[in-house]
C-alpha cells in the first residue's frame, strides 16, 4: 500500500476497514448486505439515526444493500403504528431499503431450527420457574449447575416442544433452552432460553403462535436466513456474540458476522424507547413527535433537516468507545444547514408599537428584501412599511448602558431593509411600563438608496402593525434539567424541565408568510430558525423554534 492509500485507509472507521478487508478477501463472495433491525415498540430516536446512517451508509459506499427487518418477537409491546412511523422516518432520512422483512415471517423456520437443535441433543425443554433457573445459573464468578431436566430424551423434548407450540401449557410452565455450558464465564452461554410461552396477540401473526423465540435465537438466525454479511449492533451485544456464533455453527447455516460499535448517547435527554413511551403515556409531552423529544419525528416537526442529522452522524463518527455527545453539536449541524437554506423573514414575538409621526397615514411603502443572502437563487420579497410598526420590546431601553446600539430616547436606529428612525417620545402606562414609542423616520435613508449621511450602529427587525399576520410561536428548551437524567438519585421523570415549552400567542409576522410553503424553513431575523408546526391552519399559523442563531447553551453552561 502506498503512502496516500494508507492515509486513506486510516481515515476509514473500523467498520469500513473491516468491510473493505472482507470485500477484498471475498469473504462473503464479495457481497455486502447489512440490515437495520428495529423492534417496532416505539418511534425511532436520534440513536437509531446513527445506526441507520451506518448500515445504509456502508451499503451506499460499497455498492451493497440494506434490509429493513422488523424484529417483532415481543407480541405484547409491538404495534403497526410503530412499523409505519419507522418506515416513514427512514425514508425521510434519505435511505432506501432493499427488502422489508419481519422476524415473525421466520417463525416457522426458526421453529424448525429449534427442532434441529433438539434432535442434535443441543436443546431441551425445561420445567423450572424463572426463579429456579436464576438460582441454577450461578454468578459471573461461580459456575451454574445443570437443570434437572437436561436428562430428558430427544423424543421427550420433541414431544414437549410440539405441545408447547400447540398451546397445551400455561405461560411460564415450560421453556426451551440451548444445552451449552453451565460453567462458562459468559453467562449468555449458560443454557440460554430459546423459546418462551406467551399467549399474546401478535401484530402480524395474530394468535397463530403461543411460543416466541428469544432475541438471541431469533436475531442471528434471521441474519443468516437473509444472508446478511455484516450484522452491526451496539456494544452491549458484544457478550452475546459467542452465542450468536454458536447457533450459526450448530445449525450449519449462513455465517453472518456480528460487529459492535458504541451507541450514541446525548446529554439532556433519554434514549430508551421504554422511557420515551413513559414520557408520552404520562403526558410529560404531547406525543412521540413533541418537538422536545429526541425522536426523528420530533426533530422533523421541530424543523431539523435530514441533511443536518446525517451530517451530525457523520461528524460523531463510529468507534468502539462509549461517550456522551453534547446536544449542542447536533444543534450546530442543524444551524449550519439551515443557514444555507432558510428563508429570511421578519417576525416580532414580543411587540412594542412605534408610530412614525412624519409618515403619511394609510400609506403603504413597498420595500424589497433578500430571501436569503447565502443563496443568490433565492431572490427577493416585498415588505410593507407603514406608519405604525412593531419592534421587539427588548430592542428598546429607556436608560441604556453604554454599548447599547439599539433604540433609546433621542437615539437613531436602522430598521432592516427600510429606513432610519429616531425615537422622539416614550409613552408609558400607569404602571410605568413602556407601551409605545413616537418616532420620526428619515425619508432619504431607504436601504440601498441611503443619502442621509447618518450613520447608525444598530439594525432592528420590525413588522408593520397594520399589514401583518398574527401567529403563535412555540419556544423550546432542553427536556431535562440535568445532563444525564438516566443516572441520577431519583427516577428520570423527576428531572423533566418544567419550563421546556413556552408559548407566545401574539407574535406578528410579515404578510409574505401567507405565500410560503408549509415545508419552508425560516430564519426569523435576529431571533433564530423556525418552521411551521403541523398544528398550523390557514387561519392560525403556529411556528416552532428549531434552534437559535447562536449557541446560547454553551454561553450559559460555560
Ligand atoms: P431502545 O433501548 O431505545 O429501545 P433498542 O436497541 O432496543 O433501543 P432497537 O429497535 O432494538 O432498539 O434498535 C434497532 C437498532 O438501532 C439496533 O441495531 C440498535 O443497536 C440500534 N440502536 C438503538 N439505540 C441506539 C443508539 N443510541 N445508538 C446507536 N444505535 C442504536
Ligand atoms: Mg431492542
Amino acid at each position: 500500500m502506498n503512502h496516500t492509500a494508507n492515509e486513506e485507509h486510516e481515515k476509514l472507521n473500523f467498520i469500513e476497514q473491516l468491510v473493505e478487508e472482507d470485500l477484498k478477501t471475498k469473504k462473503h463472495y464479495g457481497r455486502l448486505l447489512t440490515r437495520f433491525p428495529p423492534e417496532p415498540n416505539g418511534y425511532l430516536h436520534i440513536g437509531h439515526a446513527k445506526s441507520i446512517c451506518l448500515n445504509f451508509g456502508l451499503a451506499l459506499k460499497y455498492g451493497g444493500k440494506t434490509n429493513l427487518r422488523f424484529d417483532d418477537t415481543n407480541p405484547e409491546k409491538e404495534e403497526t403504528e410503530y412499523v409505519e412511523s419507522i418506515k416513514h422516518d427512514i425514508k425521510w432520512l434519505g435511505f432506501e431499503w432493499s427488502e422489508e422483512l419481519y422476524t415473525s415471517d421466520y417463525f416457522e423456520q426458526l421453529y424448525d431450527f429449534a427442532v434441529i437443535l433438539i434432535k442434535k441433543g443441543l436443546a431441551y425443554v425445561d420445567d423450572q420457574t424463572a426463579e429456579q433457573m436464576a438460582a441454577h445459573k450461578g454468578t459471573p464468578t461461580e459456575p451454574g449447575t445443570l437443570s434437572p431436566y437436561t436428562s430428558r430424551t430427544v423424543e421427550e423434548n420433541l414431544d414437549l416442544f410440539t405441545r408447547m407450540r400447540a398451546g397445551e401449557f400455561a405461560e411460564g410452565e415450560k421453556t426451551l433452552r440451548a444445552r451449552i455450558d453451565m460453567t462458562s464465564p459468559n453467562m449468555h452461554l449458560r443454557d440460554p432460553l430459546m423459546y418462551r410461552i406467551k399467549k399474546d396477540h401478535h401484530h402480524r401473526t395474530g394468535d397463530k403462535w403461543c411460543i416466541y423465540p428469544m432475541y438471541d435465537f431469533a436475531h442471528g438466525q434471521s441474519d443468516s436466513i437473509e444472508k446478511i454479511t455484516h450484522s452491526i449492533c451496539t456494544l452491549e451485544f458484544e457478550v452475546h456474540r459467542p452465542l450468536y456464533d454458536w447457533y450459526i455453527k450448530q445449525l450449519e447455516i449462513y455465517p453472518s458476522q456480528q460487529t459492535e460499535f458504541a451507541r450514541l448517547n446525548l446529554n439532556y435527554t433519554v434514549m430508551s424507547k421504554r422511557k420515551l413511551l413513559k414520557l408520552v403515556q404520562d403526558r410529560y409531552v404531547s406525543g412521540w413527535d413533541d418537538p422536545r423529544m429526541p425522536t426523528i419525528s420530533a426533530m422533523r416537526r421541530r424543523g431539523f433537516t435530514p441533511e443536518a442529522i446525517r451530517n451530525f452522524c457523520d461528524t460523531i463518527g463510529v468507534a468502539r468507545r462509549e461517550n456522551v455527545i453534547d446536544f449542542g453539536l447536533l444543534e450546530f449541524c442543524v444551524r449550519e444547514h439551515l443557514n444555507k437554506i432558510a428563508l429570511r423573514r421578519m417576525a416580532v414575538i414580543d411587540p412594542l408599537k412605534i408610530i412614525i409621526a412624519n409618515f403619511e397615514e394609510g400609506k403603504n411603502e413597498i420595500l424589497s428584501a433578500e430571501n436569503n443572502p447565502e443563496d443568490p437563487e433565492a431572490g427577493n420579497r416585498e415588505m410593507i412599511f407603514t406608519r405604525e410598526i412593531f419592534i421587539e420590546h427588548e430592542d428598546f431601553m429607556e436608560n441604556p448602558p453604554k454599548k447599547f446600539f439599539r433604540l433609546a430616547p433621542g437615539g437613531y436606529v436602522r430598521l432592516k431593509n427600510a429606513f432610519i428612525i429616531k425615537c422622539d417620545e416614550v409613552i408609558k402606562d400607569d404602571a410605568g411600563k413602556v407601551t409605545q414609542l413616537n418616532c420620526t423616520y428619515v425619508p432619504e435613508s431607504r436601504s440601498g438608496h441611503d443619502t442621509s449621511g447618518i450613520s447608525v450602529k444598530g439594525v432592528l427587525h420590525w413588522v408593520s402593525a397594520t399589514e401583518n399576520i398574527t401567529a403563535e410561536v412555540r419556544l423550546y428548551d432542553r427536556l431535562f434539567t440535568v445532563e444525564n437524567p438516566d443516572n441520577q438519585e431519583k427516577e428520570f421523570l423527576h428531572y423533566v424541565n418544567p419550563d421546556s415549552l413556552k408559548i407566545l400567542n401574539k407574535a406578528y409576522i410579515e404578510k409574505h408568510f401567507a405565500l410560503d410553503s408549509i415545508d419552508s424553513k425560516f430564519q426569523f431575523l435576529r431571533l433564530g430558525y423556525f418552521c411551521f408546526d403541523k398544528d398550523s391552519t390557514p387561519q392560525h399559523l403556529v411556528f416552532n423554534k428549531t434552534v437559535g442563531l447562536k449557541d446560547s447553551w454553551a454561553k450559559i453552561s460555560s
